[in-house]
């Protein structure tokens, strides 16, 4: 019997939850966890070594694992996802201004700013919400060293367009790629494409290692730089060479995300099937927009976004996620508010500059979506969703 559920506070991000006891509670999302035996058979060896951290045999063997699976020339794992685009950012050693995208979660602005780069935010695709490479250029200086462009909630980047803009000014390209895990691109895993890639492996995406973060690279020099950054800077037993972080995975993270890559591609066909009974539900719905189903990308459903257009639904995405929240379903105003509105910034981005980021982010809710969740469930949603209509 399930009494014990995690449930989403109101702060905005998917990241922090606290802990209530309800029952028939529908969250946003449900962390994907691999039968307990298998965790325990996976940890067991540790009790012997007693060796927890600092590159065992666990990092080891699942950093070769992600490789394989995400089909990538090189791999690097730390704590978190967010560690993974500081420290790649630090590792390039950049200076100046890196364009970016305001409608992502707070990590992809805030490893920009922690690194003493400005972010120079760009407006988004209307249908993908990724970044709109026809304004990109615009957005280009002399003080311009990088773009980091966000796969958001699974939908990929107009990448060709975006590596030619790189090339032709000589900028380098990190890919937010929290959201996409698993997919491929043109049969590529999509950690291969630009300088890096950086994924998240927290609770609440489609992979998880209960936290932990992995940089996709192809330069050698990249990748040492960065095994030293998660490690204090330490190059050997006497000598320091860069101010690093402690960003290192541990053993039992690594372990937990062994088991869950063998279950993976089982949660991917479930999630499948959620996200084709939320289509067939509301696709064509007038007012409703679903996002693309994409070319040439293998999707991995992480998230269900739905936009509400209230003039021609009758009701607002506001109103959709009061009435929800009264059914015990607990939606998501996800990626609202912009970053570049922050307090944090104390005002100093101008949000009139990313028009269509601003308007997607007022009307946009992202559903539950999770492998476990039922098709009487989508439907008792879709019901509610339904039934807000003027
Ligand atoms: C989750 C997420 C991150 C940060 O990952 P953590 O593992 O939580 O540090 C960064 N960017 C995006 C778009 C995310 O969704």
């Amino acid at each position: 019997m399930r009494i014990c559920l995690y449930y989403f506070c109101f702060c905005g991000s998917f990241h922090c939850y606290g802990k209530v006891n309800i029952v028939g509670k529908i969250l946003v999302t449900r962390s994907s966890m691999p039968p307990l035996e298998e965790y325990v058979d996976e940890i067991r060896e540790l009790w012997d070594s007693h060796w927890l951290t600092n590159m065992g045999v666990k990092h080891k063997a699942f950093q070769a694992a992600l490789k394989d699976y995400l089909d990538v020339d090189c791999v690097e794992l730390l704590t978190n996802g967010h560690m993974a685009l500081e420290l790649t950012l630090q590792a390039m050693n950049l200076q100046g201004e890196v364009i970016t995208t305001p409608f992502t979660f707070a990590s992809t602005t805030h490893a920009i700013v922690r690194n003493g780069l400005e972010p120079v935010f760009c407006d988004i695709d209307p249908d993908t919400y990724t970044i709109d490479p026809e304004k990109i250029e615009k957005r280009i200086t002399d003080r311009t060293c990088a773009i980091m462009p966000v796969h958001v909630y699974g939908n990929v980047c107009h990448i060709e367009e975006i590596q030619r803009i790189a090339r032709k000014y000589e900028l380098k390209v990190i890919y937010d790629a929290a959201h996409t895990f698993g997919e491929t691109y043109k049969g590529r895993g999509i950690g291969s494409y630009g300088d890096a890639s950086c994924f998240s492996f927290h609770a609440t995406k489609v992979f998880n290692s209960v936290e932990g973060g992995a940089v996709c690279y192809h330069n050698a020099a990249l990748g040492e730089a960065l095994y030293e950054l998660k490690n204090f800077g330490i190059h050997g037993p006497e000598e320091v060479s860069a101010v690093g972080a402690n960003a290192k995975m541990n053993e039992f993270c690594a372990a937990m995300g062994l088991c869950n890559l063998r279950h993976l591609d089982e949660e991917i066909q479930k999630r499948k099937a959620v996200a084709e009974r939320y289509r067939e539900r509301l696709d064509g719905v007038e007012g409703l927009r679903l996002n693309p189903l994409q070319k040439d990308v293998t999707p991995n459903y992480a998230y269900f976004p739905v936009l509400f257009e209230p003039e021609t639904f009758g009701a607002s995405r506001s109103e959709v996620f009061d009435k929800l929240g009264q059914n015990g379903i607990v939606a998501r105003k996800y990626f609202y508010p912009l970053t570049n509105t922050f307090s944090a910034f104390g005002g100093k981005y101008d949000v009139s500059e990313t028009p269509v980021a601003l308007h997607i982010s007022k009307r946009v809710l992202t559903l539950p979506m999770y492998a476990d969740l039922a098709p009487e469930e989508v439907d008792r949603i879709c019901d509610i969703i339904l039934s807000c209509q003027a």
